[in-house]
């Protein structure tokens, strides 16, 4: 774990004017742009990013182009991009101080969770993929003896990245890492208000031995670059995480343009289900408000929709409100903060607005509803709890993305399954109970990418991430992950 001497070594880091990543090199903005980078610590401009448009996404893409067709990384023998790989997630380890900082001081999250979830989570996924790609067989189809039937696995070609700001590095190398372990040539495009960490990794993978041109990286806004990349005619795929409106719009582009697939990974509005029978109301309690005010509520899968079974409901909510208080809010790059910034001073009054909202709908405020720690000039909210929430307000349907918690209760099984399946999302979810059986049924019949049982969130590089219904499709993770990075081509041999 980093250390509190090397955090504020690290936190007054000049960093300047940042280039665009394209064909190895750090280049200026076509436009010579640049937009300002301000932290969410105390709202001061700590750097800039070049401001990309579509000249530089088509420059991006062309180079990316260039470098598949020239085939020192799409047809390298798979041993190759393993040992690149390899020294890729080595040299991510091995910077991780630096880019837990770079990422903190961008985007806000408390350095004890950006420090495991951002380099470290990214080191490990491109070592799995990187571990993966020499295992990964082609087939012979179980044809007649007069033909040969093969199926090959090939890269896709250019695949495009577009990323949020919650946690760009690891939710990133969800992506850049299987794209690559499978041959493919990358363009990035990170959030406009967290970019700083993606840079720096197409650095560390130029350093790494990645061939120019195989991981570009443009900034710019995402009305602007994202756009371009998700209309550009020589873009095989686009894989996507961010808010639903974008996704949306990601599908037209493909239909506008040359149907490059879309993989969507979008919101949720995930119900965190506490029967009566679970094995420790108290460790409940705390992991539940962990699982949704860690990163400010700005987790995709976080538990934000809280459902409690009647018997134990004042119980929980007593040990839910002490858990919430302990939290500590404050400076996200000192250790002891519990919570760190909200992403940006938007984000802080889009949430704030929620919390008026659920007021006017006749939500009870339990605990929190305000801004904090003005003083500093960032941007800090306290941990919300409304309860009384009814299905039918805003703070029940609708993702905040924020530190918002609205509470529900309930008396059956049926009622339960019935209140967490009742959003347009299906991305998370959890159940808190003592009986097998009733783990199992819910897991059954809780709509949603992942069910957790006695527990929130944590889940590895080993399984799927991804939701249902308007979650999205698709999934991050797993050797799942590689198959949507990899084309599947027949040849069919008169013997
Ligand atoms: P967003 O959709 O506003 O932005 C996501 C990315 O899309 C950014 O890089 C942005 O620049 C880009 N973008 C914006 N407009 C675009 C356009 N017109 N064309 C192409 N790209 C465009 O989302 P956000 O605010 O950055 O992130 C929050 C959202 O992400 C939440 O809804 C959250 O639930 C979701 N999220 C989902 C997961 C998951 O795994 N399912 C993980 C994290 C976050």
């Amino acid at each position: 774990m980093i250390s509190q001497n090397a955090i504020e070594t690290l936190r007054k880091t000049e960093i300047g004017a940042q280039g665009l990543f394209i064909d190895g090199v750090q280049v200026e903005a076509t436009s010579g742009a640049s937009l300002p980078v301000t932290s969410p610590i105390d709202g001061r401009p700590f750097a800039s990013i070049a401001d990309g448009n579509a000249a530089d996404i088509d420059r991006a893409v062309k180079s990316a182009r260039k470098a598949f067709e020239k085939g020192s990384w799409s047809r390298a023998a798979p041993a190759f991009r393993k040992k690149v790989l390899t020294k890729f997630a080595e040299l991510v380890e091995k910077h991780a101080d630096e880019l837990a900082v770079l990422g903190v001081r961008d985007n806000g999250t408390e350095i004890g969770m950006a420090y495991k979830a951002e380099p470290l989570s990214a080191a490990g996924t491109i070592r799995y993929y990187a571990e993966a790609i020499d295992k990964v067989y082609g087939e012979i189809a179980p044809t007649a003896e007069n033909v040969l039937g093969l199926i090959h696995k090939e890269p896709l070609g250019v695949v495009g990245v577009i990323v949020p700001w919650n946690f760009p590095l690891m939710i990133g190398a969800w992506k850049i890492a299987p794209a690559l372990a499978a041959g493919n040539c990358v363009v990035v495009k990170p959030p406009e208000i967290a970019s700083l960490t993606l840079l720096r990794l197409a650095e560390l993978a130029s350093e790494a031995g990645l061939p120019a041109g195989v991981l570009n990286v443009v900034t710019g806004l995402g009305a602007v670059t994202g756009e371009a990349l998700g209309l550009h005619m020589d873009v095989d795929a686009i894989a996507f995480t961010g808010s639903g409106p974008v996704g949306r719009r990601l599908l037209e582009y493909s239909a506008r343009s040359n149907l490059k697939r879309v993989f969507l990974e979008l919101g949720g509005k995930s119900p965190n289900i506490v029967f009566a029978d679970a094995p420790d109301l108290k460790q409940t309690a705390v992991v539940s408000a962990n699982g949704i005010f860690r990163n400010s509520g700005q987790v995709c899968v976080a538990g934000s929709r809280l459902l409690v079974q009647s018997a134990v409901y004042d119980r929980f909510m007593d040990e839910l409100l002490s858990a919430t208080m302990r939290l500590k809010v404050g400076d996200p790059l000192d250790l002891t903060s519990d919570v760190g910034a909200v992403s940006s001073a938007e984000q802080l009054d889009k949430n704030l607005g929620f919390v008026a909202r659920a007021t006017e709908e006749g939500a009870r405020l339990v605990t929190g509803g305000q801004r904090m720690l003005t003083e500093t000039g960032g941007s800090y909210m306290a941990p919300t709890i409304f309860e009384n929430v009814m299905q039918d307000m805003q703070l029940a349907r609708e993702e905040v993305f924020g530190p918002v918690l609205g509470v529900m209760r309930f008396e059956t099984e049926e009622e339960a399954v019935r209140l967490a399946n009742s959003t347009i999302y299906g991305l998370a979810s959890a159940v808190w109970t003592a009986n097998l059986s009733t783990a199992h049924r819910m897991v059954r019949a809780i709509n949603a990418g992942v069910v957790h049982v006695n527990t929130y969130g944590g889940a590895d590089i080993t399984v799927p991430l991804g939701g249902v219904k308007q979650s999205g499709f698709g999934r991050d993770k797993s050797l799942h992950a590689l198959e949507k990075y990899l084309e599947l081509k027949a040849a069919w041999i008169a013997l």
